[in-house]
């Protein structure tokens, strides 16, 4: 497109002669319980518990499952479940064999591929077009790649002596459900340990089908348990005294919370925080792809990822071109529906993080920041939140420091490579960065100097079991996928 034109892309390419028709994914064949309790030794239990809560559909406020909260003597329960099938099974058996119920699982969830994205986008509130094309894929890749190095561990840390740490305990969030559970029970299980796991409480239900799974697949009773509840039950796992190693996904303040309480126990921990990543767009960039890549970044899941790039920092001599292009761009994404197949941006996943976004977005302005929303209608039910771009923001705006976990994207600008990275690194947060430049030395050079896990070259959001993921800083430590994920559930000497 030229740059004489000052239509949108929309425009020309549709005009107004026509909109998408709606492309809803059916949901006739999901069958959800109305209660669900926990998964423990082998057993579906907990169903008279008395204490719940209720799971909703967060695009249309409908309740879709009343949950059972564990207390303590049900964490219990479940930590002995999983100690007795450490010590008497899971920690005796052959790497080949743990392999076979690693692969058998994978193969399931392929199998059910298409009720658990549509389950996951009716828990959560993501577009069905991510949960079929990414979360539920890459879930069943993760079991499939550490299956293949269940019977390998020898070889991946030649020549030291490894052994399994005992009884994970793990707690998840909620903005990839099944996708966290993957990436926390398929190392902790290839490496020999066996797990107590929490999802988040607006999300349990991929996780209740996963129990269904793994129980289907005759994984020996206690090797995988699954509890429900909110902090305290996460709390309950953490705290618990014969738990070897704690694995958490979910926000820096919880994190430090359980950093300290792990401190002088002796058991293992691995902490995956928040973020604040940086798209950096370098004038000799790609332009075209390079909005594609911060369209991806940002809006994705709504934003709803630890690793967004909800900062762009672009080069000041193309400021203006990049940002016309992302407004064009913006203007086209569809809202909405998370279950129609066309929709971009679905639902934000609470009231309340709908509230955070809310009150951060009304700090920028507040701060003086320019916003800038397409006009798009939103759903009168449910929690949505227009896709939203930030220009006059100066570093020290709370919307250029602090996570906004949402589709809102900030823009600061630079003219050399080196206050690229200062402004970069210029967070408490060290997760995730994309470099977008033509020139491969300048990129690398660039990477080297970032202080974030992981950093993308002209693309971004790209996620595969082989290729380590963590952060820095306050984003913290330990990393999850390849090798080196086998580490976080190893003791290696
Ligand atoms: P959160 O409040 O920290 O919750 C994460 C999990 O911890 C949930 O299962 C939560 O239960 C549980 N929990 C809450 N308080 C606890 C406590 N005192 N002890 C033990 N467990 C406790 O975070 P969130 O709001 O759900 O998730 C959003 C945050 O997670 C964002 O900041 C995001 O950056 C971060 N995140 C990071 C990564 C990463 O890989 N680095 C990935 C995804 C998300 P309930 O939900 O039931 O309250
Ligand atoms: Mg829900």
């Amino acid at each position: 497109m030229g740059k004489q034109s000052t239509k949108s892309v929309k425009d020309l390419l549709f005009g107004d002669l026509w909109e998408y028709a709606p492309a809803p994914q059916g949901t006739d064949f999901v069958e959800l319980d109305e209660r669900y309790g926990h998964y423990i030794g082998g057993e579906f239990v907990g169903l008279d518990s008395e204490e719940t809560f209720d799971t909703i559909n967060p695009a249309t406020e409908e309740k879709l499952a009343t949950i059972s909260v564990a207390d303590e003597a049900t964490v219990d329960r479940a930590v002995k479940a999983a100690r007795k099938a450490y010590d008497n099974h899971w920690s005796k058996i052959s790497g080949a064999e743990r392999a076979k119920y690693l692969y058998r699982i994978a193969r399931m969830i392929q199998e059910k591929a298409r009720n658990l994205a549509v389950v996951e986008t009716m828990d959560g509130g993501k577009p069905i077009k991510e949960s079929r094309d990414v979360d539920i894929p890459l879930a069943a890749a993760h079991f499939f790649y550490y299956a293949g190095w269940a019977d390998k561990l020898d070889y991946a840390f030649p020549g030291a002596t490894i052994k399994p740490l005992g009884v994970a305990g793990q707690v998840i969030p909620w903005n990839f459900p099944l996708l966290m559970a993957a990436w926390k029970i398929a190392p902790a299980l290839a490496a020999g340990n066996t797990v107590v796991i929490k999802p988040a409480e607006t999300t349990p239900l991929t996780a209740m089908l996963l129990a269904q799974i793994i129980d289907e697949a005759g994984l020996p009773p206690g090797v995988v348990n699954i509890v429900n509840g909110a902090g305290a039950t996460g709390a309950a796992i953490v705290n618990h005294d014969d738990i070897d190693k704690v694995a958490f996904t979910g926000s820096t303040q919880v994190g430090k919370i359980i950093q300290r309480a792990v401190a002088g126990t002796g058991k293992k921990l691995t902490l995956e925080l928040g973020g604040k990543g940086a798209n950096i767009v370098f004038d000799d960039a790609p332009i075209d792809q390079a909005v594609e890549g911060i369209i991806n970044g940002i809006f994705f899941n709504q934003g709803h990822v630890c690793c967004a790039g909800s900062r762009l920092l672009v080069q000041e001599n193309i400021a203006d071109e990049v940002i016309a292009k992302l407004k064009q761009r913006m203007s086209t994404l569809i809202v909405g529906d998370p279950l129609d197949k066309n929709t971009d941006v679905g639902a934000i996943n609470s009231r309340e993080q709908l509230d955070r976004i809310t009150e951060l977005v009304g700090s920028g302005v507040d701060e003086g920041a320019q916003k800038f929303q397409p006009k798009c209608a939103l759903p009168d039910t449910g929690y949505f939140f227009a896709p939203t771009i930030f220009t006059d923001v100066t570093p020290s705006h709370r919307i250029a420091q602090e996570e906004i976990f949402g589709p809102v994207l900030s823009v600061l600008t630079f003219r050399t490579p080196d206050e690229a990275v200062k402004k970069a690194n210029n967070t408490p947060y060290g997760l995730a960065c994309g470099i977008w430049s033509d020139k491969g030395s300048k990129l690398f050079r660039v990477a080297g100097a970032l202080k974030a896990g992981v950093i993308w070259g002209n693309t971004y959001n790209k996620f595969d079991p082989t290729s380590p993921f963590g952060g820095y800083k306050e984003s913290g430590f330990g990393r999850e996928g390849g090798v080196q994920g086998l580490l976080a559930y190893l003791e290696v000497r």
